[in-house]
């Protein structure tokens, strides 16, 4: 292959190992924030756990109040009632401790339900505990990992930016030219190969037999008619013979 092929060949992986690696620097501060989402996603879903938890228990607490003046009622009204002196204040009065009788059951069974609601909200809340504690750990490791990806794809960076600037110093300038004006309108891809049946194979244009067979000489730089881009040529893998079975 000619040197200004396989230099080209050579930069191009260069340029691709950068922009890839520009990419993932860029999108290092998305990664990081996408983690910041879930600790806090998980973060709230125990505030809010705890919430229900302390709302439960504030609605008993007023429950229990109102059992408090209902049992107090209840008891004024059986006082009172050693001293009625007619038969129809008895009733009235029995009447009365009926009616503080009952409401004092349903506060009571309210005040039940809440106690069985705070065993089912306390068993939400330890799990939404151990979720965030789960978490936690995970996104920490995966912190960790993209913290040294990012120091590894800033080593590669350098790395290739260096080597794209030797490598630059040593190609002829118009060659230089034509890679980065192709590179700009190409997606920054300006060299690819041709397909063994004739094709560019980023454009998948048929290029001319003459053409085709200047690029499987790999001694010039063809761009394809199409795309532009510079074309070489990949032999096809030479057959490997079958193994020899000897017999025994
Ligand atoms: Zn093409």
């Amino acid at each position: 292959m000619s040197p200004d092929l396989q230099r080209l060949i050579t930069l191009q992986q260069l340029e691709s190992t950068i922009a890839d690696a520009k990419a993932a620097v860029m999108l290092h501060p998305q990664r990081l924030a996408a983690l910041d989402a879930r600790l806090d996603e998980a973060k709230q879903a125990l505030d809010s756990a705890k919430d229900l938890l302390k709302k439960n228990h504030d609605a008993r607490r007023d429950l229990e109040k109102d059992v408090a003046v209902y049992q107090g009622r209840l008891t004024k009204f059986k006082d009172q009632l050693s001293s009625v002196k007619t038969n129809r204040e008895y009733q009235a009065m029995q009447h009365e401790i009926a009616t503080a009788q009952s409401d004092l059951g349903s506060v009571e069974e309210k005040v039940l339900e809440r106690m069985v609601e705070a065993d089912e909200l306390t068993a939400v809340a330890k799990r939404t505990e151990a979720a965030l504690s789960s978490q936690s750990k995970e996104i920490e490791a995966e912190r960790k990992t993209l913290t040294g990806d990012l120091v590894s794809i800033e080593t590669s960076l350098a790395r290739a930016t260096d080597a794209r600037v030797a490598l630059v110093k040593d190609m002829e300038p118009r060659l230089v030219a034509l890679f980065e004006q192709v590179a700009r309108v190409r997606k920054g891809v300006a060299i690819c190969g041709a397909t063994r049946d004739g094709l560019c194979s980023l454009c998948h244009v048929r290029l001319r037999p003459s053409v085709f067979q200047q690029v499987r000489q790999n001694d010039a730089i063809i761009q394809c008619d199409s795309c532009q881009r510079v074309l070489y040529w990949v032999p096809p893998p030479a057959p490997v013979d079958p193994p020899v079975v000897h017999a025994s």
